[in-house]
Order: C-alpha cells, then sequence, then structure tokens
C-alpha cells in the first residue's frame, strides 16, 4: 500500500509551528510496514489543496490529512475532499447532535459556523473524536483511501490510536529498526566501509549525520516483528563486525547517559569545569538518573573568554573537587568558521 500525508495549515507554511504530525504519522505507518511516499504541507486555500489532493489521489492508495477540521472559514479539508470526490456535504444528523450535547455538557453556546463539523458526503463515515469537536473523515472511493484528522496532536494522536491504526494494520507486514550510533568517526568513511551492506534493499542499510554523531540505521521489513528483528540481527553483528570500535550507543541512548553509566561502572568520580558553556554540560550529565552516584562534580566560575586551556581547567577541577576525573569544555567566541570551541 502507497501512503502520503498532506498537512493543511497556513501556520506550517509561515514557520509559526512544527509540523509534528507528519513525522508522527510516518513512524507509525513505518511500524505498520506501510509505504509512505511522499508528504506535503500546504496552506489554508482551497485551489492549492485540491491539487494537492487531486494529485495524491493519482498517485497514492491512501491519503491521511491532518488539520483544517476546525470550524472557522479557513478550515477546508472537507471542503477540499468534497470537491476532488464530486459530492456535495450535508449536515449528518447524528454527529450534529453528538456536537449540540458536546457543548450543552460544557455549557458553552454552539455558533453556526460549529455545525460544519457535523457534515458528511456520501462516500466518507466519521472517524471519532473524543478529545474534540471534529469528527474526522473516512473517505473510499474507487479503491483509494482518504482519512482526514484533526490537526492539534493530541486529538490526532488519540484518533489514530483509538480509532484509525487497528483497521490498517490489518494482515499488513511491520517494519522494525536497529540504529547503531558511532563517534570518532566521519560519515563519507563509515558509507566506505558499509558500501556492501548499503546497496541492499531489506534489511535496507541508511547512514545519517546527527548532532550526537553519525548513525547507521538497519531497517527490515518482514510479514511479523520477529522475522523483521531476526533479518536485522546478521546485519547488526557485520556492521559491528567492521565498525564496533566506533559505536557508543544504540537506540534511545544519549550521550549524556552513555557516559554517565560508563563513568559509575568505573567507580571513579567525575568533575567537570566549563569555560564557556555556563554549565550547560553539567547540568545534562547531572540530569541523569543515577549520576550522583559518581558525585562530586561541579562547575567552575566562568572567567570571562580567556579561558582557553581545557587541560589545565579539567586538571584544577580534578583536583578542587577531589575526583579521579576532570571534564573541560573551553572555548572562544565564535568570529569566523575556523573560530570555535577549544
Ligand atoms: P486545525 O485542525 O487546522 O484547526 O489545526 C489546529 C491546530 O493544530 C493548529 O493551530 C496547530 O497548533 C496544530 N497543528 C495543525 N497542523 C499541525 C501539524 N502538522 N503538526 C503539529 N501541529 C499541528
Ligand atoms: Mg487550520
Amino acid at each position: 500500500m502507497r501512503a502520503e500525508i498532506i498537512c493543511i495549515g497556513s501556520e506550517l507554511l509561515l514557520g509559526d509551528i512544527a509540523d509534528t504530525n507528519t513525522q508522527y504519522v510516518a513512524r507509525r505507518l513505518s511500524a505498520l510496514g506501510i509505504d509512505l511516499f511522499y508528504s506535503t504541507a500546504v496552506g489554508d486555500n482551497l485551489g492549492r489543496l485540491v491539487d494537492c489532493l487531486r494529485r495524491g489521489f493519482e498517485r497514492s492508495d491512501l491519503i491521511l490529512t491532518s488539520g483544517g477540521l476546525g470550524p472557522t472559514e479557513d478550515d477546508l479539508t472537507r471542503e477540499g475532499i468534497a470537491a476532488l470526490v464530486g459530492e456535495t456535504p450535508a449536515v449528518d444528523e447524528s454527529l450534529a447532535k453528538a456536537l449540540r450535547q458536546f457543548f450543552a455538557a460544557r455549557r458553552i453556546e454552539m455558533t453556526a459556523n460549529n455545525l460544519k463539523q457535523a457534515w458528511l458526503i456520501p462516500s466518507a463515515t466519521a472517524i471519532r473524536n473524543v478529545r474534540g469537536t471534529a469528527p474526522g473523515w473516512w473517505v473510499r472511493k474507487g479503491g483509494k483511501q482518504i482519512i482526514a484528522m484533526p490537526g492539534p496532536p493530541g486529538e490526532l494522536h488519540t484518533m489514530w490510536e483509538g480509532e484509525v491504526e487497528a483497521r490498517l494494520g490489518d494482515g499488513l507486514s511491520v517494519i522494525r529498526s536497529r540504529t547503531l550510533k558511532l563517534f570518532n568517526i566521519s560519515e563519507s568513511r563509515v558509507d566506505e566501509l558499509l558500501k556492501t551492506l548499503t546497496s541492499a534493499a531489506n534489511p535496507s542499510v541508511g547512514i545519517y549525520a546527527k548532532q550526537d554523531g553519525i548513525h547507521v540505521r538497519i531497517t527490515a521489513k518482514a510479514d511479523c516483528v520477529r522475522s523483521a528483528q531476526q533479518a536485522i540481527e546478521p546485519v547488526e553483528v557485520e556492521v559491528r563486525r567492521i565498525i564496533g570500535d566506533s559505536v557508543w550507543g544504540t537506540d534511545d541512548d544519549t550521550q549524556e547517559a552513555t557516559a554517565a553509566a560508563l563513568v559509575a561502572a568505573s567507580g571513579l568520580t567525575l568533575a567537570i569545569g566549563e569555560g564557556i558553556t555556563c554549565g550547560q554540560v553539567a547540568s545534562l550529565i547531572g540530569g541523569v538518573s543515577g549520576s550522583d552516584s559518581w558525585s562530586p562534580w561541579g562547575d567552575c566560575p566562568l572567567r570571562g573568554w580567556a579561558e582557553r586551556d581545557a587541560v589545565g581547567l579539567a586538571s584544577r577541577v580534578c583536583r578542587e573537587y577531589h575526583a579521579d576525573l576532570g571534564l573541560a569544555v573551553c572555548g572562544w567566541p565564535v568570529v569566523d568558521a575556523d573560530d570555535g570551541y577549544g
């Protein structure tokens, strides 16, 4: 099944909000084994919305939309879908009744434009929204499906988990991934070393440069979770055989938790001196659970921009805090591309 996501809302194109709904839906589709081929953001404009829907309808089997289901004039998702399939929306009496009850229970006056949220077209069934007033639409037409969900992430997540996913997931394959996180090695070097693996399709191996180093993600598609994991295993063994020395963590591991665990396991104590980062490193590592067991740690008062000797500062905090290990961050203001942390 080929799927695509269309997120509707001018606020997305103005950069006012981050499109977290796409990330959420993309992850859930991937876990279900549904291929996601396109993702689009479009503003609150009927013509452009219908264009996007039409293109999606031609090239995909399943379109998932987010946003534009509110009561206001600029919420146009229902109008757009109705125009695409050539049907006229009409108020559905049972939805209208539920809507009136929703407002009455909260002693809020229901305005006329709210009635738009009780619309249906013949090809659509309503999807229950337990967290808001806008039901979703599940449209089936010409062998294709459109699932329209509300924009607020809490409403979309609840609708997806409670009403949508189970009806999509039946009998489909699953996708599982394993991420190995690397340090002290460049993306190009990893690419070179893993060439034979990255050219394979299933499991596929992808290389990504992230803030905490290079990630190698192994992804398998199979008919059940166990088979997917079994397919990943030998590839992970092979990746570790080639670049295992550079692996510092997997999946959700963070650098600070990994560092804290290493220090805790060694039974040593760590002191942190920060000449430029104003305690940020200490608060990262200090925030990790269990870090108090290897205290003391502390940060050194910022001494202007002059502190450039990281080794000197590390030794000094070691002495001052009677610690076994000293970690120091020093630097100076970035002036051009060649300047930076020392
Ligand atoms: P709407 O359903 O268009 O009325 O959207 C209502 C609100 O949901 C917006 O104002 C945003 O705060 C939020 N929202 C809409 N689309 C997204 C999205 N793609 N990702 C995250 N939040 C969103
Ligand atoms: Mg909107």
